[in-house]
């Protein structure tokens, strides 16, 4: 796209809804160019085009990438009739974006949850053939062990008979249910089945009581970000995922 609406643009950007900006507008407080706006619905070329409102510099950006540590009790979608979903944790400037969600965590998982309005890359992420790897950390109860290692290596099949990709899984600690102690393990997968994590130890008889993803290709979780808060991607980080 060359060339778009103005006032899309500045809403994109944060300066303020249509109305107000028809407001700035009769204001005079809109440059393009060095020639005051008459209409804010004008086309500009934002690459090309000097945009200035009260005199300081409009830099323009389509897209928007965040990593949000995701809470517990909160959909991953845009919108749902019953539940607040991940982009109601958003802080109201990112609205003119419409990010979404790139993919889904269950309401009950927590941690790394990537949000754009990059659909292309969104795209990418998910593709089934790219097989980008996609980390958890969970309880299980109760023991895990070595033959639930070996298995998840082969691939385990699903209830409904799907055969998985091989997952690597790395017990970190090995619980037991006479103790009522839960064991703790990351699992890598390839695939994002609907619960695949919840499923494949399901298929091996476990029950997952805790999940949490921590990375996602070549992105981690920041151990910095509390759960429910969002941070933009760095730049190294927005590379990586090129
Ligand atoms: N696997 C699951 O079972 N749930 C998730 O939220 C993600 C992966």
């Amino acid at each position: 796209k060359q060339t778009q609406r103005l006032d899309k643009i500045l809403a994109h950007v944060g300066v303020g809804t249509r109305s107000e900006l028809k407001r700035l507008t009769k204001e005079g407080a809109i440059y393009v160019n060095g020639v005051k706006v008459k209409d804010s619905g004008m086309q500009v070329n934002p690459d090309k085009d000097n945009i200035t409102v009260n005199g300081e510099v409009v830099t323009y950006r389509e897209f928007v990438y965040l990593m949000m540590n995701k809470p517990q009790g909160v959909v991953s979608a845009t919108e749902d009739n019953r539940d607040r979903t991940v982009v109601d944790l958003l802080d109201e400037a990112y609205a003119p974006f419409e990010v979404f969600p790139v993919g889904r965590l269950d309401k009950d998982t927590e941690g790394f949850l990537l949000l754009t309005n990059d659909g292309k890359l969104a795209h990418n992420l998910l593709s089934p053939r790219k097989h980008v790897p996609k980390t958890y950390f969970a309880k299980v109860e109760w023991g895990v062990n070595e033959s639930d290692r070996e298995a998840f290596a082969q691939g385990v099949t699903l209830d409904d008979g799907y055969e998985t990709l091989p997952g690597q899984l790395n017990i970190l600690k090995s619980g037991n249910e006479s103790e009522g102690i839960p064991s703790e393990i990351e699992l890598t997968i390839m695939e994002g089945k609907f619960h695949q994590v919840k499923r494949m130890f399901q298929a091996v008889g476990k029950q997952v009581v805790y999940l949490k993803r921590i990375s996602m290709g070549p992105l981690t979780l920041d151990a910095n970000l509390a759960l429910g808060e969002v941070r933009e991607l760095h730049a190294e980080e927005l590379l990586a995922l090129q």
